[in-house]
């Protein structure tokens, strides 16, 4: 089968062949039929995780092998199964929960793998991911039916999707007129907004540089934007709300945006870190407990998670980003990491196969 890998850190995808795996328990084969590109994959290209003063995260430390196979926005059919599954090959579509742990761990136990502290087993990271023709998965537990989602937006639920939606878990439940700022208006900025407004939420400020992103998030459900670049962003963000901010959720996340963030914030407010650009925090800790602000993490989503999203998606008809369609090939996943990383990729890019 063929595999679009990168064979070394910062090198493009080149088109490999390899043996089928053999397939043991339950186990599954899925042909790729859609494969969403995300952002954290131009950090898995460049091979690490800029962590501000405290360096780099290597893509190795986090039990990658090279060459790897990028790409967890994965949809496809069952083509194989392992002898203990009770999936049927055929052209039934599922969603690919890509954020798979090392199953014995606390919190793969409570069914929280994105917590997950063994030898984890993220598709695209520890194994191979969708920027290629089929994809091996280690149990048939982790495909999420599609239903009648559109395959290409139903692929981008397993990332950016799932964070959004994680992201606004950790802010919910909200009184709709209390402002929350979604700050990066990139795929997973335009989902949180799409699942905020899904969820009711009224005051929703989206922040970046981009016009263009800027306009994408109106168009999904953003009640004011603000465009970086003026003389005092927190003042900007806080007037857009029409006052001090009872939530952010940072998918950029570096030095500049979560300090903002944390000044524009109401007492009790809430911060949802998320982006993975670098930097360190810049805001008082005194204010921290003064205003008895809450920092939290975020990162991806647990399965059940990704069931319940699956199930909103179906309910409502999320607003969704612009999302353009290219074949799956070497080519086009070089140049959809390329757009991404150069920030002229407006909305989503989909590798899709016939
Ligand atoms: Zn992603
Ligand atoms: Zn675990």
């Amino acid at each position: 089968m063929k595999i679009f890998a990168h064979v070394e850190p910062g090198a493009p995808a080149v088109e490999m062949e390899v043996e089928h795996p053999e397939l043991a328990g339950a186990e599954v084969l899925v042909r790729v039929t859609n494969s969403g590109v995300c952002h954290s994959d131009v950090h898995c290209q460049d091979g690490y995780f800029d962590l501000g003063d405290a360096g780099h995260y290597e893509l190795t430390a986090a039990g990658a092998q090279y060459p790897v196979v990028l790409g967890h926005e994965i949809v496809g059919e069952v083509v194989a199964a392992g002898p203990d599954a009770t999936v049927q090959p055929g052209d039934t579509k599922f969603i690919v929960f890509p954020w798979i742990g090392c199953g014995e761990c606390q919190a793969c136990r409570e069914d929280r793998e994105n917590y997950c502290s063994g030898a984890k087993r993220n598709l695209s990271v520890q194994r191979r991911g969708g920027y290629a023709e089929e994809v091996h998965v280690p149990d048939e537990r982790y495909l999420v039916p599609l239903g009648d989602i559109d395959p290409s937006f139903g692929a981008t639920l397993a990332c950016s999707g799932l964070t959004s939606y994680s992201a606004v878990q950790k802010i919910t439940p909200l009184p709709a007129d209390q402002p929350v700022a979604v700050i990066g208006a990139g795929g997973v900025g335009l989902m949180t907004v799409a699942v905020l407004k899904a969820l009711g939420h009224e005051n929703i400020v989206a922040v970046d540089m981009s016009e263009a992103a800027l306009e994408n998030a109106a168009g999904v459900g953003a009640s004011a934007t603000v465009q970086v670049g003026g003389e005092n962003l927190v003042q900007d963000i806080v007037e857009a709300g029409g006052g001090k901010f009872a939530a952010a959720i940072d998918l950029v996340n570096n030095g500049d945006t979560s300090t903002a963030a944390l000044f524009a914030m109401a007492n009790g407010g809430t911060l949802v870190s998320v982006g993975l650009f670098g930097g360190q925090y810049r805001f008082p800790t005194a204010l921290t407990a003064f205003n008895l602000l809450n920092i939290r993490g975020n990162f991806v989503g647990s399965l059940p998670e990704l069931k319940e999203l699956v199930q909103l998606a179906q309910d409502v008809d999320l607003p969704r980003p612009p999302i353009r369609e290219v074949p799956l090939t070497a080519d086009e996943v070089n140049t959809a990491l390329d757009g991404l990383r150069n920030r002229n990729l407006n909305g989503r890019a989909v590798l899709v196969s016939s």
